[in-house]
């Protein structure tokens, strides 16, 4: 059989997601559960990483990114409905039927419940927590997978690679899809990873070590995805912030190849230093009491140019500062 990943895989892949966080809050308590301090337990929107509070927002975001579907996740987002209904609707309203929408939930959905995300939502990711997997076809989630399956649903369950992985290989005939994430280490779980022996694979990355060979046995089904947390950084991120800053940049600021954007702030000047004027009105922009221009203008015209002067690198749509080199 040929390995076709899930559409919101594929999508996802290209950076074509928007991530639509709709909650923090989650009545489940996994040990190794991912979530920063900053979301979890919080009931909070976020679209990708920006703290929403309406659907008009995440539209915004969905545009600024191009994105062609979204990924609804949290927390637990079956336990606020009302608000995974009105954002998918919005989502379908502005974007179209196409715009593919992937539901993550731990809980197994009644009939009620799918009834009610049909149409809005395509695909459904569900989680039962670590706890239940060796006896998992006897849970709801089995026979929720079912279920959403006849009322046309794309179905897969999403979990991440522990040891025990491979039991879930009994339900692949009951699902579209299973998708292993590589154990990844957090400020959240640290404690519970250390209590169990875990340690990450090196100092640079999170993936927790012998996480990806836990995965390796049930992998080779084509049913299964292994999603590296490095594949996550390396290509998923970049690929979306590629795409927002392709829709954002402004004339002078550089794209980098992981898509965040570089960009001159010159402070402590009074007007338009006209070793900046020079180059032309789209070369530069005052904000909030700052000049930005191109880096290299910067770089070019340091000596004409006073005021306190650095080169910024930043995700992109004023997104969060990775880098701020002083210019002499
Ligand atoms: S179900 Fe998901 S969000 Fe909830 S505790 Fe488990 S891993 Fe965290």
């Amino acid at each position: 059989m040929e390995r076709m990943p899930a559409r919101g895989c594929v999508l996802c892949q290209q950076g074509a997601k928007m991530v639509l966080f709709i909650t923090g809050m989650c009545r489940h308590t996994c040990w190794y559960c991912p979530l920063s301090r900053e979301r979890k337990g919080q009931d909070r929107i976020y679209a990708n990483e920006k703290e929403i509070s309406s659907t008009e927002e995440a539209v915004r975001v969905a545009q600024r990114m191009s994105a062609l579907g979204t990924g609804i996740t949290g927390g637990e987002p079956l336990d606020r409905i009302g608000r995974v209904i009105e954002y998918s609707r919005v989502l379908k309203q502005i974007f179209g039927e196409e715009h593919h929408i992937h539901l993550y939930t731990a809980l197994a959905p009644g009939e009620d419940t799918l009834r009610s995300l049909a149409g809005l939502v395509d695909e459904i990711r569900m989680h039962p927590p670590a706890e239940c997997w060796d006896n998992v076809s006897r849970t709801g989630y089995v026979k929720a997978a079912r279920r959403a399956r006849e009322m046309g649903f794309c179905v897969g369950f999403e979990v991440p690679a522990l040891p025990e992985v491979g039991i879930l290989e009994s339900v692949l005939p009951e699902l579209d899809f299973l998708t292993i994430n590589e154990l990844e280490w957090g400020e959240t779980n640290a404690d519970e990873m250390r209590r169990r022996g875990y340690v990450p694979v090196d100092s640079v990355h999170n993936a927790v070590a012998g996480s990806r060979e836990w995965a390796a046995s049930i992998s080779r089904n084509p049913k299964v995805r292994f999603c590296s947390s490095q594949f996550k950084d390396s290509v998923q991120l970049r690929e979306r912030l590629i795409r927002v800053a392709r829709n954002t940049a402004r004339p002078f600021d550089e794209i980098t190849r992981d898509g965040t954007v570089i960009y001159g702030v010159v402070e402590s000047v009074e007007g338009i230093p006209p070793a900046i004027r020079d180059y032309g009105e789209e070369m530069y922009e005052a904000r909030e009491g700052v000049i930005e221009t191109a880096w290299w203008i910067l770089a070019e015209e340091q000596v004409r140019i006073g005021g306190k002067k650095a080169v910024i690198e930043r995700y992109p749509d004023r997104g969060i500062v990775v880098e701020v080199l002083p210019v002499p």
